[in-house]
């Protein structure tokens, strides 16, 4: 009990630098953590595992970064081998994520490849599966936004919703299909929504219409596959600390991001990696399934 009380006062510690926003900073996608000032909390010096997820095995898309480096670390602490998936843009930051999850005594797959294109996204989660010995728990945490408009509708270039639509939500389905060949019997399927599902931004109009979808393919695919006993959930993150963030937005928006949810700052993917981790378990969270969980500091998911 006292080593959690440790960790969660040192939670609080690295929140206390980000209540007065972010200085202003672009990057250009898919982005990077080193360049990000500060550097995100992923939950390296504080998660600690209880072996919820013991022998099990999973893919995390996205996972070199932001949210994604913080469920893998985290699914890692708790036991499970864990294969990431990101873009030949992002290797350094995926050797980082490599490097905790191996300092937590589990296996780490490495497996670059874009999603947005059906033959590699198929063959990602073949790889994965071979390098691990099957699949337990599917993330499809990948996604793609850009903000950087003054409008909605009149702004939105063909090229950006191809992109969008096609890692968001075309991605999902081809990975997804292809993750059933090896999922069975409690695993489970965790999507990444949005509270742009719920809460819209104008400049966000594409993206947030591909995370209303997000929702909906949840609960839809969690009737399917009721039956076969694979649980289907969701995440909704509020506004978090990642390199998505100052890669699609325009630079002067950082220092007022966050700023307008109830607890009046934004979160730090740490902070997102209790959701997965519940979701994930076999044991914790054997009844729950086509549902949404929100971590938006505050802002409503109904
Ligand atoms: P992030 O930039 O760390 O992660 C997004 C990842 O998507 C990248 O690391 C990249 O590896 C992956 N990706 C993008 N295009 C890809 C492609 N073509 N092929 C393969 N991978 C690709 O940012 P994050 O904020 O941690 O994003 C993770 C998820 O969280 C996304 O689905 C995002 O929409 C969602 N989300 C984020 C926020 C937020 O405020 N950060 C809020 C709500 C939802
Ligand atoms: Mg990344």
């Amino acid at each position: 009990m006292s080593d959690e009380l440790h960790a969660a006062d040192r939670t609080a510690e690295k929140l206390a630098g980000t209540e007065g926003g972010f200085p202003e900073q672009e990057q250009t996608p898919p982005g990077l953590t080193s360049e990000m000032n500060p550097l995100p909390d992923h939950g390296e010096e504080t998660w600690v595992g209880r072996g919820r997820l013991k022998g099990l095995k999973a893919l995390v898309t996205g996972g070199d970064s932001g949210i994604g480096r913080a469920v893998a670390i985290a699914f890692a602490r708790e036991g499970a081998d864990v294969a990431i998936n990101y873009l030949d843009a992002e290797q350094s930051d995926a050797e980082d994520t490599a490097t905790w999850i191996e300092k937590a005594g589990v296996k780490a797959a490495l497996i670059p490849g874009d999603l947005s294109d059906e033959a590699t996204a198929r063959k990602v989660v073949d790889d994965a599966a071979e390098q691990l010995g099957g699949i337990n728990i599917l993330v499809n945490n990948a996604g793609a936004q850009w903000a950087r408009r003054e409008h909605g509708l009149e702004d939105v270039k063909t090229e950006e919703m191809d992109q969008i639509f096609k890692v968001n939500l075309y991605a999902l389905f081809w990975v997804t299909q292809q993750a059933l060949k090896y999922l069975a019997k409690h695993d489970s399927i965790i999507n990444v929504s949005s509270i742009q599902a719920y809460d819209p931004s104008v400049a966000l109009l594409d993206y947030a219409t591909t995370k209303a979808a997000i929702n909906n393919f949840t609960a839809n695919l969690a009737a399917e596959l009721g039956e076969k006993g694979i649980r289907v959930n969701a995440v909704a993150p509020g506004p978090i600390w990642t390199p998505l963030q100052p890669a699609t937005k325009p630079g002067e928006s950082m220092p007022k991001f966050g700023s307008d949810t109830p607890l009046g700052r934004a979160g730090q993917p740490s902070e997102l990696a209790g959701a997965f981790v519940y979701l994930a378990s076999p044991a914790e969270a054997s009844y729950v399934t086509g549902t949404v969980i929100g971590v938006t500091g505050g802002k409503p998911v109904f």
